[in-house]
């Protein structure tokens, strides 16, 4: 493959109170993308910081992580969906599916324009997260999962002895 690349999707909060969840992928399966991780997650504190390490600073980012968590929602939709998915451009594809990250900017007829919006406290709630840049993928595929949730080898792994028994975990 010319350009194999791997991408991080996080199918948000406000996708499942909205039950978008099978719409979504059934966009995403239009790139003709393979999932190599997926899983359900409650998102702390720290992964969000984590994640939005670019934003930990702002002043919304309260705002942010209590939409992001599902906080905003109840205790039932405290979760998001994570994928990785691996394939030609997938990057740019998945980028190009979603839309712009203002759902009010967006073009209408990709994910965050047709179901986005910005909620009363200034927030984007935009429905998908995806990957920005092959570097900004392998961090956040590595901040979300272990090697042995992927089912195929993408980057480097080591051994460690944790507990008295050997783990693989990312080499750096
Ligand atoms: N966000 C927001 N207001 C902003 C910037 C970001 O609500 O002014 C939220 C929005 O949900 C966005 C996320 O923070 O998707 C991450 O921001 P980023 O600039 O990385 O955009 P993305 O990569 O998601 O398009
Ligand atoms: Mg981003």
């Amino acid at each position: 493959m010319a350009n194999r690349e791997y991408t991080l999707v996080i199918l948000k909060p406000d996708c499942i109170v909205k039950s978008l969840t099978g719409n979504i992928i059934s966009r995403l399966s239009e790139a003709r993308l393979r999932i190599v991780g997926s899983k359900v997650v409650r998102v702390s504190r720290e992964l969000a910081e984590k994640h939005y390490a670019h934003l930990k600073e702002k002043p919304f980012f309260n705002d942010l992580f209590d939409y992001f968590s599902g906080k905003i929602y109840g205790e039932d939709y405290e979760r998001v969906l994570v994928f990785v998915y691996e394939g030609e451009d997938a990057i740019g594809r998945v980028r190009r599916i979603a839309g712009a990250t203002n759902p009010f900017e967006a073009d209408p007829t990709t994910i965050r324009g047709a179901y986005g919006r910005i909620n009363q406290k200034g927030v984007m709630e935009n429905v998908i997260h995806s990957s920005d840049s092959p570097e900004s993928a392998e961090k956040e595929i590595k901040n979300w999962f272990k090697p042995d949730e992927i089912v195929e080898d993408i980057y480097p792994t080591k051994k460690v002895k944790l507990d008295g028994s050997e783990a693989r975990v990312w080499a750096e």
